[in-house]
């Protein structure tokens, strides 16, 4: 089922009480969200479908209307989570910059989201808390979760671009927290944006640690969200969920499935739609079905599936939905 804010909080709770950690999904289109949804419901685990400035401009098509793709996306999701009993999704925005502020403010009273990522952390610290606080006033009214974020995640996602690592320093982290009242809170601790390897990943879990203590003493205790994950091995998931982390997001890992599978496919089953050498033209009937979409695109959505099914075992949510 779809989950609203309230319910995704509970999820969150959840997982920072038990230690687990939400896998957080980047979609754009409908095989997507299919794929995933139903890798959450094999599961039995809740998830997270997250939705970027870019994707929400591909949804709409040549318009680039944003509020018109995001209440597609907001669409879909719901009505294809609403098939399963047994798992929640909620829809959260993710990497909204400041420009972005009334589109946020839309998808909030619209009802299309769960939660929202406000990303002003490439204003000064001030202006970061001026801009997060008026978020979190509008989105609470509402019912709905924000993330906030200190430091620079380095590495290219959509229309986030950072050359540069800025680790999050714990006293500011507590600080942001405490003045707007986020619920969770991205910190920069050495994961990339985009396609990383995760052996080359210095993964600063004293960092984590220490970030995590620092709330928890000072009884603003918030979930922490590592971007960047996709390269990440299991185990620098999983100690990165026991150090405090409890949301991880994944783009570039789908991305790279539905490629590959769409890839291997076509590799095989060119001559469906190429002349080979050996036919002639007039003998050459290209194979309908062959290259039906709903043949190749079922690929990459069950490599999706596949894959959240793994990613969700290892972060530890398989069968820890609230709805059971
Ligand atoms: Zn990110």
């Amino acid at each position: 089922m779809f989950f609203r804010g309230d319910q995704l909080k509970k999820v969150f709770l959840k997982a920072k009480r038990d230690r687990f950690g939400i896998v957080a999904s980047n979609v754009v289109f409908d095989s997507q969200i299919r794929g995933i949804v139903q890798g959450y419901a094999a599961q039995r685990s809740d998830g997270l479908f997250q939705m970027s400035s870019g994707a929400v401009k591909y949804a709409a098509g040549e318009t680039k209307e944003i509020n018109t793709g995001a209440q597609l996306i907001s669409s879909m999701v719901k009505i294809i989570a609403s098939q399963y009993k047994n798992s929640g999704v909620g829809l959260h925005i993710d990497h909204a910059t400041p420009n972005y502020f009334d589109f946020v403010v839309y998808c909030i009273e619209n009802d299309l989201v769960s939660s929202v990522m406000i990303d002003a952390s490439k204003e000064d610290f001030e202006e970061n808390i001026r801009i997060s606080l008026e978020v979190v006033k509008v989105a609470h009214k509402h019912g709905v979760l924000v993330e906030g974020e200190i430091g620079y995640i380095k590495g290219t996602e959509d229309e986030i671009v950072s050359d540069t690592q800025l680790y999050t320093k714990p006293d500011e982290a507590l600080e942001y927290v405490k003045r707007t009242g986020v619920d969770l809170f991205a910190a920069s601790v050495g994961t990339n944006h985009g396609v990383t390897k995760g052996s080359k990943v210095t993964l600063k879990l004293d960092l984590i640690k220490e970030i995590d203590n620092l709330l928890i003493a000072n009884n603003v205790e918030t979930g922490i969200v590592l971007h960047g994950a996709s390269g990440l091995t299991a185990k620098q998931q999983m100690d990165a969920i026991n150090n405090g982390v409890i949301k991880i997001n994944k783009d570039t890992h789908y991305q790279m499935d539905f490629a590959r599978e769409t890839q291997a496919y076509w590799e095989k089953e060119k001559d469906a739609i190429l002349k080979p050498d050996s036919i002639s033209e007039d003998d050459y009937v290209p194979d309908k079905k062959r290259f039906d979409p709903r043949k190749w695109i079922l690929k990459s959505e069950l490599a999706m599936q596949a894959s959240v099914e793994e990613l969700v075992q290892i972060t530890g949510s398989t069968g820890k939905s609230i709805l059971l």
